[in-house]
């Protein structure tokens, strides 16, 4: 198996690098954040309580969730949309932290892994989901890059709003606490102040010495 699992909090980068090093290395990109984000629309939807964890892991495990071209399909629906909404945002930790939850969508997590090359993302990848990764990575960002960039995805470099954005993050840190289990193995790299590229390259150049790619297609 050829994986890279990439893990960290919420802004530290990994969406962005993630998808580039799976680009640069003609490898699957899986985002394990975007089934915990499915999942939890669909709780949403079904009025379930949210402390109700057994309840909350029959809702979801009933789903057939897949990812396709970037994209989020719940029983074939694309929901891509709602699930990078605030109302997903603000929830999806307190569902994902459920265990049982977290064993639902563990399967399916892990059969989009494919054997031909993967780079996986999240809080638990190295640790739980691809345990026996090829090379394990572990971002950060100082607290306000993490904000600021945050703010940029909704377009705005305000103030106020990297400030209620830092808030936010704050608060999904603490409320991830539990399920933010980074590998012994993970290699950490800051993402502060440092441009996607460079960081993208020196995971190439890891991931060719830990033998998971054969050559940089870029
Ligand atoms: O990565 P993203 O911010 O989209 O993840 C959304 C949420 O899904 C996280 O805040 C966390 O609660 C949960 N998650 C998780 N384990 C993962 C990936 C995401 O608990 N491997």
């Amino acid at each position: 198996m050829t994986v890279v699992a990439i893990d960290g909090p919420a802004g530290s980068g990994k969406s962005t690098i993630a998808a580039a090093l799976a680009e640069r290395l003609g490898f699957a990109h899986v985002d394990t954040g975007a089934y915990y984000r499915a999942g939890t629309l669909a709780v949403l939807r079904s009025g379930i309580d949210l402390r109700d964890g057994a309840g909350c892991a029959r809702v979801i495990g009933d789903l057939t969730i897949e990812r396709r071209a970037g994209r989020t399909l719940v029983d074939g629906v694309d929901v891509e949309d709602d699930i990078r909404g605030p109302e997903v945002t603000a929830t999806v930790s307190a569902v994902s932290a459920h265990p049982a939850v977290r064993a639902a969508l563990l399967g399916a997590q892990r059969a989009a892994v494919s054997p031909a090359g993967a780079v996986v993302e999240g809080r638990d990848v190295g640790s739980v989901v691809v345990p026996d990764a090829d090379l394990k990575v572990w971002l950060t960002a100082s607290p306000l890059e993490r904000a600021a960039r945050r703010a940029a995805q909704v377009g705005t470099a305000d103030a106020d709003a990297i400030a209620t954005h830092a808030d936010s993050i704050k608060r999904r840190d603490a409320d991830d606490a539990s399920q933010m289990l980074r590998s012994t193995g993970a290699i950490e790299i800051d993402t502060t102040g440092v441009a996607v590229d460079e960081i993208v390259s020196r995971l190439v150049r890891l991931a060719q010495r830990a033998g998971t790619a054969g050559g940089d297609r870029a």
